[in-house]
């Protein structure tokens, strides 16, 4: 409002001092714009750094794949030494080694095939050329360095898990979608189709129409990170930790696993099903989460029982692989891989090492999901801790999961409060903690807690232990191997009463 004149000559004196206390403010007003435009750009050169941080576990993920030949060679390589220091007489006993050899080499290249072609699949959710150099300050807090590459953490993106019929429906950062026309550029040599690699001659060629997505992803069409000149060489630790995806893939999509995923994974569907058992009658289907997905397999048959089904995970080991088989397999079968031919002991019989296993047993997008499958990549508590996520489930399903914990307290504490009221929490697993002998890492926490604390703290959370048995099993063990080592996994049900221990 406009005053009058007599005001303004009235308030002279005050309209001065207003004057000075307004100088004042603007002073405090700029140098809070200052801060605050500090404070951004420290939050903005932070956030740099992270992705620099996280590009740099991925670029090394990524090597540690495509280093997977030439480390398997090697290994194939020292056999071949040792075999040539045998003397004449002893070679002669084993004559058909050399034959095993280029049997062994052939079963890499199919190997290596399919996780090439797994890569080309891959669409990195970050810039991957970002680097290290140009965000390096004193000012940053560059402790989650060591963090990021520890954890191959990464974003806590959710994308659809399963894109049927290759449509992809529902948010628009994923792991996938515009690479599916890729075929075999950069194909890893020396490629032999034997008949025993046959199965990878398939090439991805989906025609569902479902490239048309914009997803805002900084390195959609170049794979210039599959270009061996870029290439980091990594420790052969990143390398072991292919050949355990490897198996991990036999465990969740090949007919060999199914005798692993009847001990694991059945008695928790049978458990959803009886604890669910009207939920085909619901408007909105119960909802399940999964954390520490692996690669998948058991999100995806809780999806098929009815449940809206949600994988978490947070290492891109994974979330490459499972990605590839969820959303780009397009029959049983599809390929052949060689996943037990990396050790020489505990072998029956040559045959038994080098036998080739199919996969995936099914396809994924005709399993019958139930709508609003999805995976979601991060650390459990980081992203479950959103307040969003408060009572949100109605199911939280652990296998072989809570072991993985720096601080177990934590994912039970997370667990509890992401339970609706009357959500029901099933585990099965040992308690075999990861982080238990983690030497040369003297200060990475490891809270080991026994059976009985566990069950103690969960009832502290509000848990009320419905069901409990133990379950005998077995995790990625080859099933003709000499040695199984067996768990003797917990398995529970409890259920989140309303009283929760703040
Ligand atoms: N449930 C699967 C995988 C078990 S292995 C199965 O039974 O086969 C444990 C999995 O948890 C690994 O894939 C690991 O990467 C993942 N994981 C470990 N810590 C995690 C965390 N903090 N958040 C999300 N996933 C995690």
């Amino acid at each position: 409002m406009i005053p009058s004149s007599s005001e303004i000559t009235e308030t002279a004196t005050a309209s001065e001092s207003v004057t000075s206390i307004s100088t004042e403010n603007e002073r405090i007003e700029m140098l809070r714009e200052v801060e605050d435009e500090e404070e951004e750009e420290k939050i903005r050169r932070q956030k740099k750094l992270e992705e620099a941080l996280e590009a740099k576990s991925l670029r090394r993920i990524i090597s540690a794949y495509l280093n997977y030949p030439e480390a398997a060679e090697e290994d194939l390589k020292k056999w071949e030494r040792s075999y040539r220091k045998l003397s004449t007489a002893h070679r002669a006993l084993v004559p058909h080694y050399a034959l095993k050899f280029q049997r062994l080499r052939r079963c890499i290249s199919a190997n290596s095939y399919f996780i090439f072609n797994m890569l080309q699949a891959f669409e990195p959710p970050i810039d991957l050329s970002q680097d290290l150099d140009g965000c390096e300050d004193s000012n940053l807090d560059c402790a989650p360095h060591e963090k990021y590459i520890l954890d191959e953490r990464h974003d806590s993106s959710c994308q659809p898990a399963l894109t049927n019929n290759c449509t992809h429906e529902g948010e628009s950062k994923s792991l996938h979608d515009s690479e599916l026309q890729k075929t075999d550029a950069n194909e890893p040599a020396p490629m032999n189709h034997s008949e025993d690699t046959r199965n990878n001659d398939k090439r991805y060629d989906c025609d569902g129409g479902h490239l048309n997505h914009d997803h805002g992803n900084a390195s959609l069409s170049s794979h210039d990170w599959l270009d061996p000149s870029l290439q980091t060489h990594v420790p052969l630790v990143d390398v072991d930790k292919v050949r355990c995806i490897i198996r991990n893939i036999v465990r969740d999509w090949a007919a060999e696993g199914q005798r692993e995923r009847d001990q694991c994974y059945k008695p928790i569907l049978d458990e959803l099903d009886s604890l669910f058992p009207d939920r085909q009658k619901k408007s909105t289907p119960p909802s399940c989460l999964v954390p520490g997905a692996g690669l998948g397999r058991l999100a995806l048959e809780i999806s098929c029982l009815g449940f809206i089904s949600q994988g978490n995970e947070f290492s891109y080991y994974m979330m490459i692989c499972s990605s590839f088989i969820l959303n780009y397999a397009q029959v049983p079968g599809e390929w052949t891989i060689y996943p037990w031919i990396h050790s020489n002991c505990n072998s029956l019989s040559d045959n038994d090492q080098l036998r080739p296993v199919s996969i995936p047993d099914i396809h994924p997008a005709s399993a019958g999901i139930t709508e609003g499958f999805s995976m979601c990549g991060g650390d459990f508590v980081e992203v479950y801790n959103e307040s969003c996520q408060a009572g949100m489930w109605d199911a939280v399903v652990t296998c072989f999961f809570i072991d993985t914990a720096h601080n177990i307290i934590e994912y039970i504490e997370t667990i509890s409060k992401i339970l609706k009221d009357g959500g029901v929490w099933i585990n099965l697993g040992p308690l075999l903690y990861h982080f238990a002998d983690t030497y040369g890492h003297g200060n990475e926490m490891s809270i080991e807690l026994s059976l009985e604390d566990v069950k103690r703290v969960a009832s502290q959370y509000g848990f009320e232990i419905e069901k409990e048995r133990t379950i005998e099993t077995t995790y990625t063990t080859n099933p003709r191997s000499m040695m199984q080592n067996r768990y003797y996994a917990a398995f529970w049900t409890m259920r989140k009463k309303c009283a929760i221990r703040a």
